[in-house]
């Protein structure tokens, strides 16, 4: 019988628990224990754990956030760090991890399986930043978030005839503003892996702005730069009446979608099973609607295309 330990790291997602849930269950079902470990790998290294039982992951399916807490640890970037997490590990018996996250936590998990221990990443990001997989669970519920507030904005942008800049989360990664911004119909949309000059988005503003449109939503991802500084370079060059919405953490809330839900299930069930085959140093992902696995150090090294067909597709239907 294997004992299995899980925990989440790095910035929350929607779906998080819903992966979580499907570890538990899956590895009960396949008569394995398990160890919850709270608050990521600082909660590893303070020894923060507790033996998980089907109904301690009940009732959260639907639920955002982490039930077993996340944190950013600098301790756990250093081979000390690490070798304390083993210890700990290994005095519950632990022989292998399950580690629900980003880029950064699938770092950890690879060095943690340098060191012998056995560790399987699982991708809960809202950011769509994992080259590997067309889809991180929470991106989906993320861009529902998104697409309520822009819908939102642009009612009263519309009243007021003002140009809104929405900027949208992402870090280096377009994906959530790009979709969103497709799907919340916004006439420009500003991202890191293809920047446009401010007199671009100014001389398409003064475009609309003759053809009788007097109301713009702007989006910008958050890795393009400060949305306040463009807002008001954008304000100045136009003389629009414009205003800035920062939509932050509220991108990382909220209840699961059922494509997170169902991703996060797929995923977690699919982890289980590959500790059981005895793997390790491995990512799962989805890729055209089939789980995968792969390498994690082969995962991490790969570059994300930018989807220059949609992004041409935003601009013929804001034209
Ligand atoms: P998100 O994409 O939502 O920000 P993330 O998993 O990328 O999530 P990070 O803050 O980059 O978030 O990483 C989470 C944690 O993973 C870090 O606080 C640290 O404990 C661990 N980690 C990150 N990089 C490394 C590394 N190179 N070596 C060991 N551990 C790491």
């Amino acid at each position: 019988m294997k004992t299995i330990g899980i925990l989440t790291s790095g910035g929350d997602a929607p779906g998080m628990n819903a992966a979580i849930r499907a570890v538990v269950r899956s590895a009960i079902y396949y008569g394995c224990k398990v160890y919850g470990i709270n608050r990521g790998y600082k909660g590893l290294i303070e020894d923060d754990i507790q033996e998980m039982n089907l109904s301690s992951v009940g009732d959260i399916i639907h639920r955002g956030g982490t039930i077993l807490k996340s944190s950013r640890c600098e301790e756990f970037k250093t081979e000390e760090g690490r070798k304390v997490a083993v210890k700990v590990l290994k005095k519950y018996g632990i022989d292998c991890l399950v580690v629900i996250g980003g880029d950064g936590s699938f770092n950890g998990a690879s060095k943690l399986s340098e060191l012998g221990f056995p560790a399987i990443g699982i991708p809960g990001t809202i950011d769509n930043d994992l080259a590997y997989t067309d889809y991180t669970i929470g991106y989906f519920t993320a861009i529902e978030t998104v697409i309520d507030a822009i819908g939102k904005i642009r009612d009263t942008s519309s009243s007021h005839e003002r140009v809104n800049i929405v900027e949208v989360m992402g870090r280096h990664c377009g994906d959530l503003a790009l979709y969103s911004g497709l799907a919340g119909g916004a006439e420009t949309i500003i991202l890191p892996e293809h920047p446009e000059s401010i007199e671009t988005v100014c001389d398409r503003l003064e475009t609309t702005k003759k053809r009788g449109k007097k109301h713009s939503i702007i989006v910008l991802a958050e890795g393009v730069g400060n949305a306040h500084e463009i807002g008001k370079q954008i304000a100045e060059k136009t003389g629009s009446d414009l205003r800035v919405t920062i939509l932050g953490h509220v991108q990382r809330g909220g209840s699961p979608t059922a494509f997170d839900r169902i991703l996060a299930s797929r995923l977690g069930v699919r982890a289980v099973e590959l500790l059981l085959e005895g793997k390790s140093a491995r990512v799962v992902g989805l890729r055209d609607d089939k789980v995968i696995d792969m390498d994690i150090h082969e995962a991490l090294a790969m570059k994300k295309d930018f989807d220059k067909y949609t992004y041409k597709m935003t601009k013929i239907l804001s034209i």
